[in-house]
């Protein structure tokens, strides 16, 4: 049985953006007739709002996006809230750790930031790591240790570059050590979201992740976890993000943009299906739509790989 899923952070109202993922991952597991999963990641608990978390889920019921496991549904592979597994990302850690794969990193965030402008880093997670602490003596670890508390790093192994084929992106290649070694539990004892996701998806025997494209690099992060902790790794589909009229990322920025916000301005969840559908590449031209009746004509092939710009002239045909 085919599973996929919608992991928001419910740090922030969600935009046409992440409407757009969570349309294209619901479409994927409904045409395939799998299970559709919604996954609050709220592990970041100073930045998550249950209000917000609140709001998104509304806005999903009200695009006529459903889910089969998740708040409100329950389901075998709980819970569905990142903030009360912990004790999954403690145990996958213990392992990670058993096996020789993790180092303590005291590294401050100035001198994280005196590399920031070094090329090659992964976009989502600012420039590589130049693996200044990997190499420390057990002498040098317990005078560091004295002083600061350390934040624990994956050690990637050298050697192959990272292959992946991408349902939408293609063939993806990422060169050995990409990005370098990567944060799996902060100093102050946070789980890192490519630690949490990864754990997440494979006990919750997600086989289809569709998400954004800015999260396209952390993937070879999250398959050198499923190979350090013995998962098999799902398959993964990038969809390109929609961008705001500066050409940038929509976020907060852009603020009414928010589903919530065209909703109250008396937007009709059709309009928005319809335009989503149509700037993905899954419908020729613009016209309302149920998110249900996209699901017979539905192919992953269909989804274009281009990044979508936003005007307003378009907004405001969804408002109409
Ligand atoms: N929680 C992430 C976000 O909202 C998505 C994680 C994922 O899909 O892997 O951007």
């Amino acid at each position: 049985m085919r599973r996929g899923r919608f992991a928001p952070t419910p740090s922030g109202d969600m935009h046409l953006g992440n409407a757009k993922i969570a349309l294209l991952s619901w479409l994927q597991m409904r045409a395939a007739g799998g299970v559709f999963v919604l996954r609050i990641e709220d592990i970041d608990i100073q930045r998550a709002r249950p209000e917000i978390t609140e709001r998104i889920i509304e806005d999903l019921r009200w695009l006529g996006l459903d889910w089969d496991e998740g708040p409100g549904e329950g389901g075998r592979f709980g819970p569905y809230w990142q903030s009360r597994r912990l004790a999954y990302y403690e145990e996958a850690l213990a392992r990670l750790e058993a096996a020789g794969g993790l180092y303590p990193c005291y590294c401050s965030r100035a001198e994280l930031l005196a590399v920031a402008g070094a090329p090659h880093g992964l976009s989502s997670e600012g420039a590589p790591y130049p693996g200044t602490c990997r190499g420390l003596s057990p002498e040098e670890r317990r005078e560091r240790a004295a002083r600061k508390t350390p934040s624990l790093r994956f050690a990637l192994a050298e050697g192959e570059p990272v292959h992946f084929d991408d349902g939408i992106a293609g063939p993806i290649a990422f060169p050995p050590g990409s990005g370098g070694d990567f944060v799996v539990r902060r100093a102050d004892g946070l789980f890192s979201y490519q630690l949490a996701v990864t754990v997440d998806d494979a006990l919750m025997d997600i086989t289809d992740v569709l998400r954004g494209g800015d999260l396209l690099d952390s993937t070879p992060r999250q398959l050198a976890l499923y190979a350090a902790l013995g998962y098999t790794p799902p398959a993964f589909a990038h969809a390109p993000l929609l961008l705001g009229e500066d050409g940038r990322r929509l976020a907060k920025r852009h603020g009414d943009l928010g589903i919530a916000g065209l909703r109250a301005a008396g937007a009709a969840p059709e309009a928005v299906i319809g335009w989503l559908a149509h700037i993905s590449g899954l419908t020729d031209r613009f016209e309302p739509l149920a998110a249900k009746d996209l699901i017979s004509t539905f192919s992953l092939d269909k989804v274009s790989k281009e990044p979508y710009v936003l005007d307003e002239a378009s907004l405001r045909r969804l408002i109409r």
